[in-house]
């Protein structure tokens, strides 16, 4: 007889069965007992990153314990999204995903090796991200007129900065490259924290990135932003113009942030999660921090871990007609 027709036989199985479980209950109740890492699946610096910092700092105060930031970079996060998904499910590993992750990923990428659904536990939405169309300083095109007139005239010398297949700055930028009918050549980075710095310092052309990682190099003067897409102008920048009124209505673009726990990660954690995120953006500080760098925080409604789930569904079927799979 095996052990397990022998644990069976003995009634031991059950009992170890239900043992576990009551210890699984009793741990959840404790959680957190130890630090949680939160993987950012980009470059330090970056949007992600920058969000997941100011949440979570907050968030480590009300749980009790620290959050460590691990940046996993590669394949526009979705090699850090995979390990994630295969982390022990017990609240200590968590992911900041977002829009290309959790839901543009999944067309691009047909071996995608994990699935935004199916395999995570969604926690809280964190923020919303307008995206700007940027140019390093000394690109030619004064306003966005220009900006079209000149990549179209110049898409064979033309480079657009991104963060990988798939990732939110790459597929925005497809997104206005298609609008334009435009294929600048694609300079790939592991985050748009080193895109940026690559723009800056003059040593690619334009960039769709999200309002998080320009605000402080637009005021700082260090590249030039044509367009915000969004219907409303961000109180941040209140003189950048939405690209409705620069002259490219259709190009229509944001992104959001969010926490994901691997599938089957207890429900008292993910509510105790859920609870210390939603406290996060209620704090002062923090709004005003993800406020000054022009995120959109979510209302309490758009908070819960029903909000995310039908958030990421209706991405997922926002981009799967639209993007096709990448073959580069
Ligand atoms: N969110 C990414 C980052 O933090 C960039 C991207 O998806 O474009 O770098």
């Amino acid at each position: 007889m095996n052990l397990y027709r022998r644990l069976l036989a003995t009634g031991s199985l059950a009992a170890l069965v239900s043992f576990g479980a009551i210890a699984n209950s009793a741990q959840a109740q404790d959680y957190p007992t130890r630090t949680i890492t939160m993987i950012v699946p980009f470059a330090a610096g970056g949007p992600t990153d920058v969000i997941s910092r100011i949440v979570t700092a907050h968030m480590a105060q009300t749980l009790g314990h620290s959050i460590i930031i691990e940046n996993v970079v590669g394949a526009a996060g979705t090699t850090a999204t995979a390990r994630a998904a295969r982390a022990a499910n017990d609240g200590y590993t968590l992911i900041t995903g977002h829009m290309g992750t959790h839901a543009a990923s999944l067309p691009l990428y047909p071996k995608l090796a994990y699935h935004p659904e199916k395999d995570f536990e969604p926690i809280a939405l964190l923020a919303g991200t307008p995206i700007l169309i940027l140019a390093r300083k000394d690109f030619p095109p004064k306003d966005l007129k220009e900006f079209i007139a000149y990549v179209k005239a110049n898409t064979e010398k033309v480079n657009a900065a991104h963060a990988g297949v798939g990732s939110v700055s790459h597929v925005s930028c497809e997104l206005l490259n298609s609008l334009l009918d435009i294929k600048p050549i694609g300079v790939p980075f592991n985050g748009t924290g080193p895109a940026m710095n690559a723009l800056v310092g003059g040593q690619v052309d334009y960039m769709c990135d999200q309002i998080v990682n320009a605000v402080p190099q637009i005021n700082g003067g260090t590249i030039k932003a044509y367009a915000i897409a969004t219907p409303e102008r961000n109180p941040s920048l209140p003189n950048l113009p939405t690209t409705a009124e620069a002259g490219l209505p259709a190009f229509q673009a944001q992104a959001w942030n969010a926490i994901f726990a691997p599938k089957g990660t207890p429900g008292p954690v993910i509510a105790k999660l859920n609870a210390a995120a939603a406290k996060a953006l209620d704090d002062e500080g923090v709004r005003k921090r993800l406020l000054d760098l022009g995120s959109v925080i979510p209302k309490p409604a758009e908070r819960t871990p029903e909000a995310l789930a039908a958030l990421v569904k209706s991405e997922i079927a926002k981009w799967s007609p639209v993007l096709k799979p990448a073959s580069n």
